[in-house]
């Protein structure tokens, strides 16, 4: 591979995306950010994104609105309330309702509109298969479907151009191997933000499912987490 070509890196200001980006860049990729506004409930993702993109030195960060909350069905796009304080075991049963309806299909779509204009033929999303397997848009065989719709949604697919490749770097990974990975790059993760349902100041819950994870993460990972949290 040219150490000069294009990626597009699917970035939500987290901490799986944030690393996938860290880890774009480390194999040589020129990074080009693409974040959504897509009525999450709190705006803070996209100011954690923005931090992100320009901390670790992407050639353009873009940020498309697409409002999901007029679809819903979501507790992160309609008034429906994030699960708090769930085990391990609860968290790891079922589809949970932070699944946002077909996300990654419309995120992974627009990343490849982008793609196809940037001439780019790499992806790369910090989907996780471990932490998340409730999410259906997570697993590896979701990737692989998508991998092949990208060879015959777009032009460069029917010239005959190098097949497009989704990266997954993480998806086999633990929560605590992708903190290991981001400090081994060097990743200030306090810009990154995991929260599904931060407080009025803006700081972390510490009970939803993301950032129960994330704690966890960090404990197992024998490192700790720099985010302000309201509760611990
Ligand atoms: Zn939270």
């Amino acid at each position: 591979m040219s150490d000069r070509e294009k990626a597009v890196v699917l970035l939500s200001g987290g901490l799986d995306s944030t690393t996938t980006l860290a880890i774009a860049r480390s194999q040589g990729f020129r990074t080009f950010a693409l974040s959504f506004n897509y009525g999450q409930q709190h705006s803070i993702e996209l100011a954690s994104a923005a931090n992100v993109a320009k901390s670790l030195g992407t050639e353009q960060h873009l940020i498309i609105a697409v409002d999901l909350r007029a679809i819903g069905g979501s507790a992160l796009t309609a008034q429906i309330p994030v699960p708090k304080e769930r085990g391990a075991e609860e968290i790891a049963s079922g589809i949970p309702v932070t699944y946002v309806p077909a996300r990654n299909t419309i995120f992974l779509s627009l990343g490849l509109a982008w793609a196809e204009v940037l001439g780019a033929q790499d992806i790369f999303i910090g989907v996780n298969a471990l932490d998340y397997s409730g999410y259906p848009d997570c697993r590896p065989e979701f990737i692989e479907a998508f991998e092949r719709l990208a060879g015959l949604a777009t032009k460069a697919g029917v010239e005959g151009l190098p097949r497009l490749r989704i990266h997954t770097p993480l998806i086999a990974m633990t929560k605590a191997e992708i903190i290991r990975t981001g400090l081994s790059l060097g990743i200030d993760y306090s810009l990154t933000h995991s929260c599904y349902d931060p407080v009025a100041e803006g700081f972390a819950c510490g009970k939803c499912d993301s950032c129960l994870l994330r704690l966890k993460g960090f404990a197992e990972a024998g490192a700790s987490d720099p985010l302000p949290y309201a509760t611990h």
